[in-house]
């Protein structure tokens, strides 16, 4: 079944976040993120999909993220291209065949995008190479996801659409909530639809609370699916994003600020994305999902708001067995009587 067949029956949850897990366990480095782990530890990034797809994940998606022309060249590393694109691919087919998952390609913001002839060819075709793999490992569509401009985000899309796969297209909206040349997220939102898109909308960069007002705004624009994928940190709108969130209590912050490194202390709980889930669900969305910060939990989280128990669901918490807090029968009073004073 494809992504819109899978859509007509209802929402889909599609995980995210393989580059800041895998930093935070220790194969990725933090600065250039270039997903290296692909090609020296393919178990791991297999393991990850697996887990997001035990908590609830539809889509597993290639790791394939940062995984272009220009960040392997900032490595020095541009003759790891093509493998690590088609072993990233080959990973993640071989987790969506043996658990029945969506498999998706991925493309993303190049950072060398200008609006100038020479420069939107060399775009193109960076995303031409991406998305030429990803249709010979036989994906059932392709993520373009973190645009802040709105152009890239066509190109990407144009790119899918030529190589006649299905393109799910989202746009990285930061402090000022429109497009780097000024297209409010609605407007780039409906041109990326009338361009072909089969979803449609935001990713990344902003959490759960400065997301969702723009998503009511998208919905209204566009009549394709809307996707919302926010990072589970608890943005504010004084603070909209996880780059300018400040941390005046933290000792020490490295890059002066707590993006990317010192982001802990703001991840939001379960219960927070699970909140967002519902009324992203309430506001008219139809794909949803977390990006850069995300772990399993949070993921299991919200597909139980979606009304699913995926099969991590079997070890979702029941408290009534604390020692301490616990209400069940058998457990010792003495324990229950110190709850108070835990
Ligand atoms: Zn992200």
């Amino acid at each position: 079944m494809g992504l819109l067949e899978r859509l007509a029956q209802g929402p889909v949850l599609c995980a995210e976040g393989y580059l800041f897990e895998l930093e935070r366990r220790g194969y990725l480095q933090a600065g250039a993120y270039v997903p290296e782990v692909v090609l020296e530890h393919p178990e791991l990034v297999a393991q990850m999909h697996r887990e997001f797809v035990h908590a609830g994940s539809d889509v597993v998606e290639a790791f394939t993220y940062y995984a272009h022309r220009e960040k392997l060249r900032l490595i020095g590393a541009e003759h790891l291209l093509e493998p690590l694109n088609r072993e990233a691919l080959g990973i993640a087919a071989g987790v969506a065949r043996e658990t029945g998952s969506l498999l998706a390609g991925d493309v993303c913001n190049t950072n060398v995008y200008v609006d100038d002839r020479s420069r939107r060819r060399a775009v193109r075709a960076m995303f031409d190479e991406q998305v030429a793999w990803a249709a010979e490992a036989g994906v059932d569509f392709v993520i373009a996801e973190k645009f802040q401009v709105g152009g890239e985000a066509l190109l990407a899309t144009e790119a899918i659409r030529g190589a006649g796969l299905g393109a799910v297209v989202t746009l990285a909206i930061h402090q000022d909530p429109w497009t780097r040349e000024g297209w409010r997220p609605d407007e780039a939102c409906r041109r990326l639809a009338d361009a072909g898109a089969a979803v449609v909308g935001l990713n990344c960069i902003r959490g759960p609370e400065t997301m969702l007002p723009l998503l009511r705004d998208i919905r209204a624009a566009v009549d394709t699916p809307v996707a919302a994928l926010p990072v589970p940190y608890r943005t504010h709108p004084a603070e909209p994003t996880f780059q300018s969130l400040k941390d005046p209590v933290a000792k020490e912050l490295p890059a002066g600020r707590p993006f990317p490194t010192a982001l802990d202390p703001f991840t939001c709980s379960r219960y927070d994305v699970a909140a967002f889930a519902r009324d992203a669900l309430e506001a008219g969305v139809e794909y949803l999902g977390l990006c850069c910060g995300a772990a399993p939990h949070h993921i299991r989280a919200m597909a139980e708001a979606m009304g699913r128990r995926p099969p991590a669901s079997r070890y979702s918490p029941d408290m009534s067995k604390h020692a301490y807090l616990g209400t069940d029968p058998s457990l010792h009073e003495a324990n229950v009587a110190f709850a108070e004073r835990l």
